[in-house]
């Protein structure tokens, strides 16, 4: 089944939360053909997850609630860190690891990473490793080669567990700045992970999705869903909007 998940980044406080999801779960009841996840800030969980709760026993949803990223030790002197089973608590189903801007900006390895999917697999939580190149990378040729390699290490040690583990391909070049993939340039890196992790888990990937991420909005959405291996999206700036969101989600339906 598809996936489009939201990313809020450090966007939405509590209130603004609860607004969003006043406006778009109704909009999303019964929408049973395409998963929907939505990452709101940390400070918001606990708010997001309770509504969450509440529309699920009025009505069917296929809305679930994610984290934007998590320490990989249960508890411990880690200032500032959330651990795994802080995000049980709160009943969440996904988290986003070693994205770009953690990567970038905070400085995350792809040891670290590959321990924080670990965890999360050992927690039951269901990662969204993220991996892409940046321009110089793409313009050295060297786009396969990295994303390989972000694969390859932050796989190491549950590539048999595939079953529990999405990716997303997110070009830094592409996020935030307007510019997507073309649906060929997305397509060809897909087809190319979906190959490695159909090698590295020996055939066991069919659960799996390869998400797209990069400057998705409501208009590029349908053109870029065609792609054989584009298996959702995830989803930055247009996902801060709820009828933004909503559109892409529908473009994914009619596929
Ligand atoms: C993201 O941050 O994961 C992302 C894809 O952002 P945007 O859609 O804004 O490019």
């Amino acid at each position: 089944m598809y996936l489009v998940a939201a990313n809020w980044k450090m966007h939405k406080t509590v209130a603004e939360t609860l607004e969003y999801l006043e406006l778009f779960l109704p909009s999303v009841k019964d929408i049973m053909k395409v998963e929907i996840m939505i990452a709101p800030p940390f400070t918001a969980l606990s708010s997001a997850s309770i509504k969450l709760d509440s529309a699920k026993k009025e009505g069917e949803y296929n809305v679930q609630l994610g984290a934007q990223n998590m320490y990989y030790e249960d508890k411990g002197a880690f200032t500032g860190e959330i651990s795994p089973l802080m995000l049980n608590e709160l009943e969440v189903d996904y988290v986003i690891l070693g994205h770009s801007e953690r990567r970038h900006i905070f400085g995350e390895k792809d040891s670290l990473i590959n321990k924080k999917v670990i965890s999360a697999v050992e927690h039951g939580i269901r990662p969204i490793l993220c991996v892409g190149e940046t321009i110089e990378e793409r313009e050295q040729g060297k786009t396969l080669s990295v994303v390989e390699r972000q694969i390859r290490n932050g796989l190491a040690g549950v590539e048999r567990d595939m079953v529990y583990i999405d990716i997303a391909y997110e070009p830094v070049w592409a996020i935030g700045t307007g510019v997507n993939a073309t649906p060929q340039q997305a397509q060809e890196v897909h087809r190319f992970i979906r190959s490695l992790i159909n090698e590295i888990s020996r055939g066991n990937d069919e659960k799996t999705r390869i998400l797209y991420g990069g400057s998705v909005n409501e208009k590029n959405a349908r053109e870029l869903i065609k792609e054989p291996d584009i298996n959702g999206f995830l989803v930055g700036s247009a996902s801060l909007d709820p009828q933004r969101f909503y559109k892409i989600i529908t473009e994914v339906m009619e596929v």
